[in-house]
């Protein structure tokens, strides 16, 4: 159970990264209504997407949405025709009752303008696989990518949101950071670019907010009792806090959110600035103490370590940084011996993995390679921080951290130009070597 907590994470991780600058251009944004009733399962969406492409548009258009939906409207200038295929097979083995819906534009129109489609659709969603991230029950509703509740597609890469929901007033709704409620409305934002829209939905869904480090800590939660809560909530604004003071304070204003899910199938997934924790109970998180702070100080680091292209093999400046920061924290929090058992369950997993330089990051396909990725990402490239840290000093690292999230490093040279300036070519050397052999 232990290691399927951490499976799910890192695997869910690997969607969840990717460019840290993306919020500074016009993203593609979707405006939506939602009118939610759990008790029927019951969903409306008038759902109206803006594209800003920053290519031209492909003469097609090609979204997903759940087999159940029934499809009243696809409107907007510029779109030839639309199909809602709900025979057609799965779009991935990932959403497996999502079913294409395709748009084809007109051939006269600009295709380097923004376009605006208005889709309207409503059904009863009773289907679902048995191990889904996102399900429709009157005792809780999480809505999410895998469902798929909204019209998903990356067209126009990553995109911002606000929803306006209706729902019986006895339930409480939440997705990302803070929310409004007026006059029987629920209002949500988000104006970080990201590929999912998460809203969950019960009847004794509870909120506790607080700042740590600069940051906002919003942690939704549904069968917890509120000292549980507020001892996750420390954690995470003790785990922000020490970040902050290690890796520098830049990034002020931030929101952080955590969503205890009481699903008890489907596991733990991420996203920017987002953890949904499904396996917490009052009970594991004093029993299994040690690997939620993994969790959540994992997913915490990348509001630092997320500088690095996420589909290639220097993927590893993010997963790694983030992986060997909260092995930091675990040391503070729990001891060096808590630390070396960590190091050395990660020295167990290497055995038999090429080096990290170079490697194939995108080969999901092959039987082992997502062990490779896994091992090292989350383990090796960890293991070679821990080497370097032993070599030049904690706190000669943190400071190397520190100005590497200040000069925004992004590249294994540029990482490796920045440790011959501070700790001279002989350091650099052996690193690079031990990239590319270890
Ligand atoms: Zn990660």
């Amino acid at each position: 159970m232990k290691t399927k907590i951490v499976l799910s994470l890192i695997l869910l991780c690997f969607l969840s990264q990717n460019n840290a600058h993306s919020s500074d251009e016009v993203s593609t944004h979707f405006k939506i209504a939602l009118k939610l009733n759990p008790e029927s399962q019951h969903i409306y969406v008038n759902a109206n997407l803006r594209l800003n492409p920053d290519k031209p548009l492909p003469d097609t258009l090609n979204f997903s949405l759940h087999k159940q939906f029934t499809l009243l409207k696809v409107a907007g200038n510029g779109i030839h025709d639309f199909m809602f295929d709900k025979e057609a097979p799965p779009v991935s083995v990932f959403m497996r009752e999502a079913r294409p819906l395709t748009i084809i534009l007109d051939k006269n129109i600009n295709r380097n303008q923004p376009l605006d489609i208005v889709f309207e659709y409503e059904g009863a969603i009773t289907e679902w696989p048995e191990n889904s991230a996102n399900v429709v029950t009157e005792d809780w509703v999480e809505l999410g990518l895998y469902l798929p509740w909204f019209p998903s597609g990356f067209i126009c890469g990553y995109f911002t949101y606000e929803i306006e929901a209706e729902c019986d007033p006895a339930y409480q709704l939440r997705s990302y950071g803070s929310y409004i409620k007026t006059n029987g409305t629920w209002h949500f934002e988000r104006t970080i670019p990201d590929f999912d829209i998460i809203l969950v939905a019960s009847k004794s869904l509870k909120t506790m907010e607080r700042e740590s480090g600069g940051y906002r800590v919003f942690f939704h939660y549904e069968s917890l009792q509120d000292k549980t809560a507020e001892s996750l909530s420390n954690d995470l604004a003790n785990i922000l806090d020490d970040y902050a003071t290690w890796f520098g304070k830049d990034k002020k204003g931030e929101i952080f959110t955590v969503i205890q899910s009481p699903r008890d199938k489907g596991g733990d997934y991420a996203r920017k600035g987002l953890i949904v924790l499904s396996g917490l109970t009052d009970e594991k998180y004093i029993t299994q103490h040690e690997q939620f702070v993994r969790n959540l100080g994992h997913e915490a680091a990348h509001f630092w370590w997320n500088m690095a292209p996420a589909y290639s093999w220097e993927d590893w400046l993010n997963e790694s940084f983030a992986e060997y920061s909260v092995l930091l924290m675990i040391r503070k929090m729990f001891g060096a011996e808590a630390y070396d058992k960590w190091i050395a369950d990660k020295k167990a997993t290497v055995k038999n993995i090429p080096p990290i330089w170079g490697f194939d990051r995108n080969n999901t396909t092959a039987s082992e390679g997502p062990d490779i990725i896994e091992a090292n990402l989350y383990s090796k490239g960890p293991l070679l921080l821990h080497q370097l840290s032993s070599r030049i000093g904690d706190e000669a690292f943190k400071r190397l951290c520190h100005e590497m999230v200040r000069t925004c490093v992004s590249s294994t040279d540029s990482f490796l130009s920045l440790l011959e300036k501070n700790h001279g070519s002989e350091t650099r050397d052996w690193f690079e070597d031990l990239l590319k052999s270890y």
